[in-house]
């Protein structure tokens, strides 16, 4: 370094200031930065090359103007940017480069067959990926025909009304429900409805469902029990209306049996739609099929083996529709001519509730959508069990360790 500014040319020497400080010389006429060619006499024939190498290889020639240095700022950041945009590797010059994001899962290392090894090795695409975190449904709803897989609609939320009671059966048949819930694609709400107060046992199952749920008390009592779930549901009723709730709302009673397929069915109901269930009564020899007779999607009759439910204007059972939550609150988009508010009824004779509360809804088949397309199967089914008075633990809580039996050896 020293050797180096030794042969500097004059005017690049310092300037000594009375303070002391040595202050950058005044630049030389020629503002090269390795100028062997502005070489003073002194200068041997490799001082060009050596100021090259200095410039480059130490980077800094304090005795240089500001210019300098910005100039060789420049430089390198020009070579910077040309080395960054030079194409490496096989890039076709003529594609536009591809930044959609491919987000490749580990490889997992299980015995498992060729189509689920493609499933696990597929690397998710960036449609899917924000299909899965934004809840979307890819060529669902509106733009399902369309045919295109850019149509990206929100997922549908699903309101599913439950009227529950403490009893030896209710573990099961609400933990058994729950954990259908659970596995339906968000969003979904499961309003759980009981009388007059919100039970430990029940609010303690919700709580471990991993369900979003809201737990509801029905104030008004009855001593008659069928009239007690159509209040029940008339709480959650009211409470979707009051809150403008926006959602397919399903009735489930808590001891039916419910497939996956029918919840996915759910989403593609646009107003009032309705399919086929099957009921198991303890008392019958045979299942009873009752609900609609479809042609695609279009509702063209009924069908029932009930010869004592024949009168009824819509053989439908309760876990057999399920209706826009809109229709509730906001009648003049579904041009509904009644302002009374939508309601199941306990004035009528049993097996009458449904027909009643639908007749409410639509005014006929033209108005129903039949799910899943051509009505073709079961997909969920109605339980009539008898409801035995069991004695049970409350809660299946044990405030004491069980009595062991003995052992008679
Ligand atoms: N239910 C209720 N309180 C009662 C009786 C029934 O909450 O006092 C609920 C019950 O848990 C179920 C629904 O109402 O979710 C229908 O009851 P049930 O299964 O006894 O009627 P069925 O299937 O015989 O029509
Ligand atoms: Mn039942």
């Amino acid at each position: 370094m020293a050797s180096i500014r030794r042969t500097l040319s004059p005017p690049y020497h310092d300037r000594h200031y009375p303070n002391g400080e040595t202050q950058v010389a005044v630049p030389a006429p020629s503002h090269k930065p390795f100028a062997a060619s502005a070489k003073p006499s002194s200068a041997s024939p490799g001082v060009g090359a050596c100021r090259f190498l200095a410039f480059v290889l130490l980077g800094k020639q304090p005795r240089r103007s500001w210019r300098r240095s910005l100039y060789r700022c420049l430089l390198f950041f020009l070579f910077g940017f040309l080395f960054g945009m030079t194409p490496f590797g096989h890039v076709n010059e003529l594609q536009a480069p591809d930044f959609s994001l491919d987000i490749k899962p580990p490889n997992v290392n299980v015995n498992v067959n060729s189509r689920l090894e493609n499933a696990i090795h597929r690397p998710v695409r960036r449609d899917e990926f924000l299909h899965k975190s934004l809840n979307l449904e890819v060529g669902a709803g509106v733009g399902a025909n369309s045919g295109g897989s850019s149509d990206l609609v929100p997922r549908k939320q699903l309101i599913v009304v439950t009227p529950t009671y403490s009893r030896a059966a209710q573990a099961y048949f609400l933990n058994r429900l729950g954990q259908v819930l659970r596995l339906v694609p968000p969003p979904l709400l499961w309003i759980v409805v009981e009388t007059n107060v919100v039970s430990a046992e029940t609010a303690d199952i919700l709580r471990k469902s991993g369900v979003m749920y809201r737990h509801l008390v029905c104030t008004k009592n009855s001593t008659d029990i069928k009239d007690r779930g159509v209040h029940q549901r008339n709480t959650a009723l009211e409470h979707i209306e009051h809150h403008k709730l926006d959602g397919i709302v399903y009735f489930a009673d808590d001891d039916n049996i419910y497939s996956l397929e029918l919840f996915h069915s759910l989403r593609h109901i646009r107003h009032f739609g309705t399919w086929p269930i099957a009921m198991l009564a303890q008392s019958k020899n045979k299942a009873i099929l009752e609900g609609p007779v479809c042609n695609g999607s279009q509702v063209i009759g009924w069908h029932t083996n009930e010869k004592s439910k024949r009168l009824r204007r819509f053989h439908v059972d309760m876990s057999g529709f399920a209706i826009n939550s809109t229709i509730l609150w906001d009648p003049k988009r579904w041009r509904r001519r009644t302002p009374h508010p939508i309601r199941q009824l306990d004035t009528v004779k049993e097996g009458f509730q449904e027909t009643t509360f639908i007749e409410q809804v639509v005014e006929d088949e033209s108005q129903m959508e039949g799910i899943p397309f051509g009505c073709p199967r079961i997909i969920n089914w109605h339980l009539h069990l008898e409801a035995r008075k069991f004695i049970y633990p409350k809660g299946w809580l044990f405030d004491k360790n069980l009595e062991a039996d003995l052992m008679v050896m």
